[in-house]
């Protein structure tokens, strides 16, 4: 039996009040994306060195797909291991990973029949505009680097990291477009469905969304 992994994207911390629209700026539009290019972000220092390059790599597969500096790295936020909660990240776009079962918010959608939580997690604060974005790789040692003890699935961090990207500039939404990153369902390594970085439709969306930003 093929188990695939989803996002499990969790949309309750999304706060209206911070950037509603004024009366004369920016009040064109109200797709939600993030507040500036290029958005900057680090790798929490809990993930071990060796897995950076591909964590690296699923931001960088933005740039290469637009021909734009989308992400920016911008080195290791410092944290220990009990310091997971997005409050010790605030102003900051971290990824961190955590062998705790998708369920660092109380309300996580756990999968309804009991079976594995998501593999990833982005929160992201902000309306309309996205201000502050993080990362959680789920299941860190199980889905990433053992493989999953039903399947012995392990999933490509390059790809998990690229859709979590694509959450950070566009939002909560999948894509019901099989070429998209942004499926609902990822797929592990060497499945001939695994999707390693962005489409050209999602390349497509990102510079009609951000047309008024990029040169
Ligand atoms: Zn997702």
């Amino acid at each position: 039996m093929m188990v695939f992994g989803g996002c499990g994207f969790d949309h309750s911390r999304g706060t209206a009040s911070s950037d509603t629209n004024s009366a004369g700026a920016e009040n064109d539009t109200d797709v939600v994306r993030y507040r500036e290019l290029p958005v900057h972000y680090k790798i929490a220092s809990t993930i071990p060195a060796e897995f950076h390059a591909d964590i690296r790599a699923g931001f960088s597969s933005w740039n290469e797909a637009t021909g734009v500096e989308i992400f920016v790295y911008d080195g290791i936020k410092s944290l220990q291991d009990d310091q997971l909660a997005p409050d010790f990240t605030v102003n900051e776009n971290v990824v961190l990973q955590t062998n705790r079962s998708g369920q660092l918010a109380a309300d996580a959608a756990q999968g309804s029949d009991g079976g594995p939580g998501p593999l990833a997690r982005t929160y992201l604060k902000g309306a309309t505009k996205i201000m502050d974005a993080d990362v959680y790789l789920f299941e860190f040692d199980t889905y990433f680097v053992n493989g999953r003890p039903d399947t012995g699935d392990i999933y490509s961090l390059e790809s998990v990291v690229a859709h979590e990207a694509g959450h950070i500039l566009f939002g909560s939404d999948h894509s019901s477009d099989e070429e998209s990153i942004m499926t609902a369902v990822l797929y592990p390594k060497d499945n001939p469905k695994e999707k390693l970085g962005p489409s050209q439709s999602d390349a497509d969306r990102f510079e009609a969304v951000y047309a008024d930003l990029i040169e």
